[in-house]
């Protein structure tokens, strides 16, 4: 089985066959860092890290970049009202953004590009848009000229006259065309800004990612990732200036993947609802791979919907691996196949389709739970040992988990009752080894059950 990815290009799921198998090429819009991200784009990371761990487990070397936009009218707006430079404003929210990855266990990509590392090459790239006839410069202003590219709006799959009726466009005199959009723009004495042959100026948001890509990537990447809400206007423009400024065959990217957005308890998050979660706050408050694994579990193309049953769900599904881990500490050895031989696996190659894949993991968990033999056991362990690894979960020791999770907040009575629900439905299907564990697991946490005829009555210890 080979790997199939979504392309967002084409609308279809297509087999992955990257340019060169010795070198594949990953590239992920970072964010624009002036505050603390949200869960949200704690989500778009972590998939990403998965399809960087997936590519990794298939291919000898993978070159992944994910950028900084470090110059932003945003940032320059928080620096203003800061009264500091924005490098003050910056540098905090990258080191911040990289607390928040180490926490959610993502590895750090091969190439981290920061935009204002990387004004000469913005520079270049916008002098070869005018050079080929693609963009123009006006009143201080550069703009591509998008009646310049016949097929603009073919990843976004919109054409000119949608764009013009549904997006915010902003008509301006320096531009020709309504849709033209912005890649230098002037800086007044108070604003950032380099010296360029239009004057003393900034860049607009997409040009740096095309010319960090031609410089660290290449002219054609293989995968170029995001989330949906950069399909349009981001990401069809990086398009238009990767292929308007190369002369290169493969065109800018060969797959687009996009992840779905995230809804809270099935609301659209936003500030105005007070349902905004900052995801260091939430790093504070839950055990870290318990947030890695609930953002895991929707497939990356479906919205995912953020709620206390899912932490419910996915705190169980650790609880039973912590479990297995304990449990299972004077099984004999057994030999671990590599990730990519497992069932697990396959699953992930199916456009990294990860409720398949915790469906063969929830699986093996009952598998090892109702088995037996020692020697099933073992096999069964050392295979969610070699997938909890390839996952970055199950790092720390069972003891430390489970009174990590008990001591630093007690169990709620709302958590009790779930996992009471769960045991009942184990013994009415007849799982008596999964009601046991439900069992203990409440015991580790400090709850003695005791089931009556009128059902289950429960105590806490001490
Ligand atoms: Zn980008």
């Amino acid at each position: 089985m080979s790997l199939q990815l979504h392309n967002s290009l084409t609308g279809k799921k297509e087999p992955f066959q990257p340019q060169d198998a010795s070198n594949v090429t990953l590239y992920v819009c970072g964010p624009t860092v002036y505050n603390y991200i949200h869960i949200g784009n704690g989500r778009s990371a972590t998939v990403y890290d998965l399809m960087f761990r997936t590519l990794n487990a298939l291919y000898p070397k993978v070159t992944y970049a994910r950028n900084f936009t470090d110059v932003d009218d945003k940032i320059n707006a928080a620096a203003a009202e800061q009264g500091v430079e924005i490098s003050v404003i910056t540098d905090k929210y990258i080191a911040a953004y990289d607390e928040d990855m180490a926490n959610l266990g993502n590895l750090e990509p091969t190439i981290v590009p920061k935009a204002t590392e990387h004004i000469s090459e913005i520079i270049t790239t916008i002098e070869t848009l005018i050079e080929r006839g693609h963009a123009y410069a006006s009143d201080g202003h550069v703009l591509f000229a998008v009646d310049s590219l016949a097929d603009y709006g073919k990843l976004s799959k919109r054409n000119t006259d949608d764009m013009i009726a549904g997006a915010r466009v902003e008509v301006a005199s320096y531009k020709k065309n309504p849709m033209d959009f912005v890649l230098w723009k002037p800086s007044t004495d108070d604003l950032p800004g380099w010296a360029s042959p239009w004057g003393r100026g900034r860049p607009g948001w997409h040009i740096e990612c095309t010319a960090m890509i031609q410089k660290h990537l290449g002219d054609t990447i293989d995968i170029h990732g995001g989330g949906t809400d950069l399909l349009f206007p981001h990401h069809e423009n990086e398009l238009a200036q990767g292929v308007c400024c190369s002369d290169h065959s493969g065109g800018y990217a060969k797959y687009w993947v996009h992840n779905a957005m995230l809804d809270i308890e099935g609301e659209k998050m936003s500030k105005s609802l007070g349902n905004f979660i900052v995801l260091r706050d939430l790093l504070a408050e839950q055990p870290h791979e318990l947030v890695r694994l609930a953002l895991l579990t929707a497939h990356y193309r479906s919205n995912m919907n953020w709620s206390e049953q899912l932490l419910h769900q996915s705190r169980s599904l650790l609880d039973r691996l912590y479990t297995i881990k304990r449990d299972g500490a004077d099984l004999p050895a057994a030999p671990a196949k590599p990730i990519t031989e497992l069932p697990f696996f396959d699953m992930l190659l199916d456009d990294l389709n990860t409720p398949k894949a915790f469906a063969v993991l929830h699986e093996l968990t009952n598998r090892f739970f109702k088995s037996d033999s020692d020697d099933e056991k073992a096999a069964t362990q050392a295979e969610i040992f070699t997938i909890c690894e390839f996952l970055n979960i199950l790092n720390l020791d069972a003891q430390e988990w489970f009174q990590g999770t008990s001591s630093a907040d007690a169990i709620s009575a709302e958590e009790v009752e779930a996992l009471i629900a769960d045991r009942v439905a184990a013994k009415k299907n007849k799982d008596f080894a999964l009601a046991d564990t439900i069992r203990d697991q409440l015991a580790e946490r400090g709850v003695q059950i005791k089931d009556t005829r009128e059902g289950t009555q429960w105590t806490r210890e001490g």
